[in-house]
Protein backbone atom coordinates (compact mmCIF):
# COMPACT_ATOMS: atom_id res chain seq x y z
CA UNK A 1 0.00 0.00 0.00
CA UNK A 2 2.96 2.72 0.98
CA UNK A 3 6.25 2.54 -1.06
CA UNK A 4 8.96 5.01 -0.27
CA UNK A 5 12.45 5.27 -2.17
CA UNK A 6 14.74 6.93 -1.08
CA UNK A 7 12.70 9.82 0.13
CA UNK A 8 15.58 12.84 1.20
CA UNK A 9 14.04 16.30 2.39
CA UNK A 10 15.99 18.61 4.29
CA UNK A 11 14.90 21.82 5.90
CA UNK A 12 17.57 24.50 4.94
CA UNK A 13 21.09 22.36 4.66
CA UNK A 14 19.85 20.20 7.56
CA UNK A 15 18.93 17.12 5.91
CA UNK A 16 16.45 15.58 8.02
CA UNK A 17 15.39 12.36 5.54
CA UNK A 18 18.88 10.78 4.68
CA UNK A 19 17.31 8.46 1.89
CA UNK A 20 14.18 6.41 3.63
CA UNK A 21 12.90 3.08 2.12
CA UNK A 22 9.63 1.83 3.66
CA UNK A 23 7.20 -0.70 1.95
CA UNK A 24 3.82 -1.11 3.92
CA UNK A 25 1.47 -3.74 3.10
CA UNK A 26 -2.11 -3.83 3.08
CA UNK A 27 -3.39 -4.38 7.14
CA UNK A 28 0.07 -4.06 7.96
CA UNK A 29 0.77 -1.96 11.69
CA UNK A 30 4.18 -0.26 11.40
CA UNK A 31 5.40 1.17 14.61
CA UNK A 32 8.25 3.73 13.95
CA UNK A 33 10.78 4.10 17.14
CA UNK A 34 13.56 6.68 17.47
CA UNK A 35 14.75 9.47 19.19
CA UNK A 36 13.51 13.42 19.20
CA UNK A 37 14.58 15.22 15.86
CA UNK A 38 15.21 11.54 14.10
CA UNK A 39 13.05 12.33 11.18
CA UNK A 40 9.78 10.39 12.53
CA UNK A 41 7.49 13.16 12.17
CA UNK A 42 8.99 14.41 9.06
CA UNK A 43 8.68 10.90 7.18
CA UNK A 44 4.79 11.00 8.13
CA UNK A 45 4.02 14.78 7.06
CA UNK A 46 5.82 14.06 3.55
CA UNK A 47 3.63 10.60 3.36
CA UNK A 48 0.51 12.78 3.33
CA UNK A 49 2.29 15.49 1.84
CA UNK A 50 2.44 18.16 3.98
CA UNK A 51 6.16 18.36 3.33
CA UNK A 52 7.46 18.02 0.00
CA UNK A 53 10.07 15.71 -0.57
CA UNK A 54 13.78 16.48 -2.23
CA UNK A 55 14.55 13.00 -3.53
CA UNK A 56 13.16 10.08 -4.10
CA UNK A 57 9.67 9.00 -4.52
CA UNK A 58 6.48 7.93 -1.81
CA UNK A 59 4.09 6.12 -3.79
CA UNK A 60 -0.03 5.48 -1.65
CA UNK A 61 -2.41 3.14 -3.26
CA UNK A 62 -0.35 2.93 -6.24
CA UNK A 63 -0.18 7.20 -6.35
CA UNK A 64 3.02 9.18 -6.71
CA UNK A 65 2.03 11.52 -3.79
CA UNK A 66 2.43 15.21 -5.18
CA UNK A 67 3.02 13.59 -8.50
CA UNK A 68 0.85 12.48 -12.05
CA UNK A 69 1.88 10.70 -14.68
CA UNK A 70 0.13 12.40 -17.93
CA UNK A 71 1.23 11.31 -20.74
CA UNK A 72 4.40 9.21 -19.74
CA UNK A 73 5.63 12.17 -17.65
CA UNK A 74 5.58 13.21 -14.12
CA UNK A 75 3.31 16.32 -13.51
CA UNK A 76 3.81 18.01 -9.87
CA UNK A 77 -0.14 18.21 -8.78
CA UNK A 78 -1.70 21.25 -7.50
CA UNK A 79 -3.16 21.96 -4.22
CA UNK A 80 -6.67 20.37 -5.33
CA UNK A 81 -5.15 16.92 -6.38
CA UNK A 82 -3.23 16.92 -3.08
CA UNK A 83 -6.68 17.42 -1.34
CA UNK A 84 -7.81 13.84 -3.66
CA UNK A 85 -4.93 12.01 -2.37
CA UNK A 86 -4.86 13.10 0.75
CA UNK A 87 -8.39 11.47 1.26
CA UNK A 88 -6.75 8.03 1.05
CA UNK A 89 -4.86 8.95 4.43
CA UNK A 90 -6.01 9.46 7.95
CA UNK A 91 -3.77 11.64 10.13
CA UNK A 92 -3.87 11.64 14.01
CA UNK A 93 -1.80 14.08 15.85
CA UNK A 94 -0.02 14.73 19.26
CA UNK A 95 -2.73 17.70 19.64
CA UNK A 96 -5.85 16.64 18.63
CA UNK A 97 -6.87 19.98 17.21
CA UNK A 98 -11.03 19.34 17.70
CA UNK A 99 -13.03 21.99 16.36
CA UNK A 100 -13.90 23.49 19.98
CA UNK A 101 -17.21 24.92 18.98
CA UNK A 102 -18.58 21.85 17.52
CA UNK A 103 -19.47 18.83 19.17
CA UNK A 104 -17.78 15.09 18.88
CA UNK A 105 -20.40 14.32 16.23
CA UNK A 106 -20.20 17.91 14.66
CA UNK A 107 -16.21 17.12 14.30
CA UNK A 108 -16.52 13.90 12.36
CA UNK A 109 -19.20 15.28 10.11
CA UNK A 110 -17.33 18.05 9.29
CA UNK A 111 -14.81 16.31 6.67
CA UNK A 112 -17.42 13.97 4.90
CA UNK A 113 -20.25 16.66 4.30
CA UNK A 114 -17.36 19.73 3.54
CA UNK A 115 -14.74 17.94 1.66
CA UNK A 116 -16.27 15.14 0.18
CA UNK A 117 -20.04 15.77 0.02
CA UNK A 118 -21.71 13.46 1.45
CA UNK A 119 -25.62 13.97 2.96
CA UNK A 120 -25.80 15.40 6.50
CA UNK A 121 -27.71 12.07 6.70
CA UNK A 122 -25.02 9.02 5.46
CA UNK A 123 -22.10 11.01 7.51
CA UNK A 124 -24.52 11.29 10.88
CA UNK A 125 -25.13 7.25 10.14
CA UNK A 126 -21.08 6.76 9.70
CA UNK A 127 -20.11 9.22 12.57
CA UNK A 128 -22.28 7.77 15.10
CA UNK A 129 -20.67 4.26 14.07
CA UNK A 130 -17.39 5.26 14.40
CA UNK A 131 -18.06 7.18 17.95
CA UNK A 132 -19.29 3.88 19.04
CA UNK A 133 -16.32 1.93 17.44
CA UNK A 134 -13.97 4.32 20.10
CA UNK A 135 -16.35 4.14 22.84
CA UNK A 136 -18.17 7.60 22.67
CA UNK A 137 -21.81 6.32 21.93
CA UNK A 138 -22.52 8.16 24.87
CA UNK A 139 -20.39 11.71 24.61
CA UNK A 140 -21.06 12.24 20.98
CA UNK A 141 -23.05 15.73 21.95
CA UNK A 142 -20.26 17.23 23.79
CA UNK A 143 -17.85 19.59 23.30
CA UNK A 144 -14.35 19.26 23.33
CA UNK A 145 -14.24 21.03 26.51
CA UNK A 146 -16.81 18.78 28.15
CA UNK A 147 -14.12 15.65 27.03
CA UNK A 148 -10.99 14.12 28.52
CA UNK A 149 -8.05 14.41 26.69
CA UNK A 150 -8.38 10.23 26.08
CA UNK A 151 -11.75 11.24 24.65
CA UNK A 152 -10.98 14.17 22.50
CA UNK A 153 -8.20 11.94 20.65
CA UNK A 154 -10.57 9.05 20.29
CA UNK A 155 -13.02 11.98 18.95
CA UNK A 156 -9.77 12.65 16.46
CA UNK A 157 -9.09 9.44 15.64
CA UNK A 158 -12.96 8.77 14.94
CA UNK A 159 -12.59 11.84 12.79
CA UNK A 160 -9.45 10.93 10.97
CA UNK A 161 -11.40 7.65 10.16
CA UNK A 162 -14.67 9.43 8.84
CA UNK A 163 -13.05 9.78 5.26
CA UNK A 164 -12.82 6.17 4.81
CA UNK A 165 -8.68 6.35 4.46
CA UNK A 166 -7.08 3.26 3.46
CA UNK A 167 -3.98 4.47 5.50
CA UNK A 168 -3.68 5.88 9.47
CA UNK A 169 -0.75 7.69 10.67
CA UNK A 170 -0.54 8.06 14.14
CA UNK A 171 2.10 11.14 15.10
CA UNK A 172 2.72 10.44 19.15
CA UNK A 173 -0.93 10.71 19.93
CA UNK A 174 -0.75 9.62 23.31
CA UNK A 175 2.30 12.07 24.03
CA UNK A 176 -0.07 14.89 25.47
CA UNK A 177 -2.08 12.74 27.52
CA UNK A 178 -2.05 12.53 31.33
CA UNK A 179 -0.70 8.84 32.00
CA UNK A 180 -4.19 7.45 33.30
CA UNK A 181 -5.55 7.92 29.89
CA UNK A 182 -2.97 6.83 27.80
CA UNK A 183 -4.28 3.29 28.06
CA UNK A 184 -7.74 3.84 26.33
CA UNK A 185 -6.08 5.46 23.61
CA UNK A 186 -3.93 2.79 23.00
CA UNK A 187 -6.76 0.42 22.98
CA UNK A 188 -8.83 1.70 20.74
CA UNK A 189 -5.86 2.04 18.09
CA UNK A 190 -4.98 -2.04 18.88
CA UNK A 191 -8.67 -2.47 17.94
CA UNK A 192 -8.41 -1.02 14.75
CA UNK A 193 -4.57 -2.94 14.13
CA UNK A 194 -6.75 -6.05 15.22
CA UNK A 195 -9.81 -4.93 12.36
CA UNK A 196 -7.09 -4.93 9.85
CA UNK A 197 -6.57 -1.17 8.78
CA UNK A 198 -3.22 -0.22 7.81
CA UNK A 199 -1.07 2.23 10.15
CA UNK A 200 2.00 3.81 10.51
CA UNK A 201 2.65 4.85 14.31
CA UNK A 202 4.99 6.82 15.50
CA UNK A 203 5.09 6.06 19.27
CA UNK A 204 7.61 6.02 22.49
CA UNK A 205 4.69 3.13 24.06
CA UNK A 206 6.93 0.40 23.55
CA UNK A 207 4.51 -2.13 24.78
CA UNK A 208 2.20 -0.72 22.11
CA UNK A 209 5.26 -1.87 19.60
CA UNK A 210 5.64 -4.95 21.38
CA UNK A 211 2.02 -6.15 21.18
CA UNK A 212 0.06 -4.27 18.23
CA UNK A 213 3.32 -3.43 15.32
CA UNK A 214 3.83 -6.24 12.59
CA UNK A 215 6.83 -4.64 12.13
CA UNK A 216 8.92 -2.61 14.05
CA UNK A 217 11.32 0.41 12.33
CA UNK A 218 13.96 2.05 14.06
CA UNK A 219 15.21 5.32 13.15
CA UNK A 220 17.97 7.71 14.01
CA UNK A 221 19.56 10.62 12.33
CA UNK A 222 17.22 10.44 9.37
CA UNK A 223 18.00 6.97 8.53
CA UNK A 224 16.56 3.50 8.83
CA UNK A 225 19.15 2.09 11.12
CA UNK A 226 17.29 -1.27 11.67
CA UNK A 227 13.98 -3.03 11.24
CA UNK A 228 12.07 -6.34 11.78
CA UNK A 229 9.28 -7.77 14.33
CA UNK A 230 8.89 -6.53 17.45
CA UNK A 231 10.52 -9.76 19.15
CA UNK A 232 13.54 -9.03 16.81
CA UNK A 233 13.88 -5.16 17.17
CA UNK A 234 12.79 -4.75 20.66
CA UNK A 235 13.63 -7.93 21.96
CA UNK A 236 17.05 -8.52 20.54
CA UNK A 237 18.21 -5.32 18.68
CA UNK A 238 21.08 -5.67 16.65
CA UNK A 239 23.24 -2.38 16.68
CA UNK A 240 24.29 0.00 19.01
CA UNK A 241 21.99 2.86 18.58
CA UNK A 242 18.74 0.78 18.98
CA UNK A 243 19.94 -0.87 22.20
CA UNK A 244 21.06 2.59 23.28
CA UNK A 245 17.65 3.89 22.77
CA UNK A 246 15.47 1.38 24.01
CA UNK A 247 17.72 1.59 27.35
CA UNK A 248 16.04 4.01 28.08
CA UNK A 249 12.37 2.33 28.10
CA UNK A 250 13.66 -0.60 30.62
P1 LIG B 1 10.33 14.06 18.06
O1 LIG B 1 10.48 12.70 18.65
O2 LIG B 1 10.93 15.11 18.95
O3 LIG B 1 8.94 14.38 17.62
P2 LIG B 1 11.02 13.60 15.25
O4 LIG B 1 11.79 12.34 15.06
O5 LIG B 1 9.57 13.59 14.97
O6 LIG B 1 11.28 14.09 16.75
P3 LIG B 1 11.16 15.69 13.31
O7 LIG B 1 10.05 16.51 13.88
O8 LIG B 1 10.88 14.95 12.07
O9 LIG B 1 11.74 14.70 14.40
O10 LIG B 1 12.36 16.68 13.09
C1 LIG B 1 13.60 16.28 12.55
C2 LIG B 1 14.49 17.49 12.42
O11 LIG B 1 13.95 18.38 11.46
C3 LIG B 1 14.66 18.29 13.70
O12 LIG B 1 16.01 18.66 13.79
C4 LIG B 1 13.79 19.49 13.46
O13 LIG B 1 14.30 20.61 14.14
C5 LIG B 1 13.84 19.68 11.97
N1 LIG B 1 12.60 20.28 11.43
C6 LIG B 1 11.38 19.68 11.43
N2 LIG B 1 10.47 20.48 10.82
C7 LIG B 1 11.13 21.58 10.43
C8 LIG B 1 10.75 22.78 9.73
N3 LIG B 1 9.49 22.96 9.30
N4 LIG B 1 11.70 23.70 9.50
C9 LIG B 1 12.97 23.49 9.91
N5 LIG B 1 13.40 22.41 10.55
C10 LIG B 1 12.50 21.46 10.82
MG1 LIG C 1 7.90 14.05 16.05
Amino acid sequence: LVKARNVHKAFGDVEVLKGIDMDVAPGEVVVILGPSGSGKSTFLRCINHLESIDQGSIMVDGEQIGYELRKERLVKLGGYAIARQRRKIGMVFQQFNLYPHMTALQNVIEAPIGVHGESRQAATDNAMKLLDRVGLASKVHNYPRQLSGGQQQRVAIARALAIRPKLMLFDEPTSALDPELVGEVLSTMRDLADQGLTMIVVTHEIGFAREAADRVVFMDGGNIVEQGPPEQVIGNPQHARTRAFLSRFI
